[in-house]
């Protein structure tokens, strides 16, 4: 073995750099392909800061290895509470049931969503070119659509999604500062900036969903504890039934908004 296959050795390398999880991210950094100078290569772009996801190309996320490319947000366990509740919206609903995975990044819960419900049409878009690129590692590439939140998607879909789910940016521009090193200096603005209040893309989903959903159909956004009171007013407001969730295990919090049968609230 080499000095620079020395898992101890790299551990405390990584360990100097201010990685906190040193010997986890040392042994996935040795058990990537490549021979001494491609793994040098990754420690140094880890050491410098970049996140050990970007760096592996791929991040673990809901039991699938997702493909990740540098700039593009890397999926977060938090998130992971989407997918659950994807599944309980989906257990009544068709084999075939039609889901946007909308603000889609790597297209991470799109493909947990399609991973789980093999029948599941699942169509991702996003405004960044970079996530919609790598989306199309991890779902099929013409159901990845660039654009604008709704309007990205094709005018076929309208009024037949049965699942809209979301995790918009939603961090008050001010708070960007406080954010890890990782996420602020190496993800990109448009996937974390929601504006002076954290809600700015929020309110814009609340006003532009209801016509995409069907009658029954729903649209699941993942917020903050302290902002899901505000993400449910949003929704309410466009006279959807509102209910929070919290995941207090994975520090993920959503609030599902559904268009009841009568089409009111
Ligand atoms: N606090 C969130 C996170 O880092 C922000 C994610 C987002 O804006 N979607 O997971």
């Amino acid at each position: 073995m080499s000095d620079a296959r020395d898992p101890v050795a790299l551990a405390a390398r990584l360990r100097a750099a201010g990685c906190v999880f040193a010997e986890d991210e040392a042994a996935l950094l040795l058990a990537e392909d490549g021979d001494d100078a491609a793994l040098d290569a990754m420690v140094a772009r880890r050491c410098a800061g970049e996140p050990l996801e970007t760096v592996l190309g791929w991040a673990r996320f809901a039991g699938l290895r997702v493909h990740v490319e540098p700039g593009v947000f890397v999926p977060r366990t938090r998130t992971e509470l989407l997918v659950d509740l994807v599944d309980e919206l989906l257990a009544d609903g068709p084999d075939d049931a039609l889901v946007v995975d909308l603000c889609c990044g790597t297209g991470a819960v799109g493909a947990a969503v399609a991973a789980r419900h093999p029948a599941a049409q699942v169509h991702a878009a996003d405004v960044d070119p970079a996530a919609v690129a790598c989306a199309r590692h991890n779902l099929p590439p013409d159901r990845v659509h660039a654009g604008d939140l709704l309007s990205a998607l094709p005018a076929s879909l309208r009024g037949r999604v049965d699942v809209v789910v979301a995790n918009a940016p939603y961090v008050p521009t001010a708070a960007i500062a406080t954010m890890p090193p990782e996420a602020r200096d190496h993800e990109a603005r448009v996937a974390l900036d929601g504006g002076e209040d954290g809600l700015a893309v929020h309110r814009r989903i609340a006003e532009q969903v209801r016509p995409w959903l069907k009658v029954g159909g729903a649209v699941l956004v993942e917020t903050s504890e302290r902002q899901a009171p505000t993400t449910a007013t949003l929704l309410a407001a466009q006279g959807l039934a509102v209910r929070v969730h919290r995941d207090d295990e994975r520090d993920g919090t959503a609030v599902v908004g559904r268009l009841a049968e009568d089409g009111l609230s």
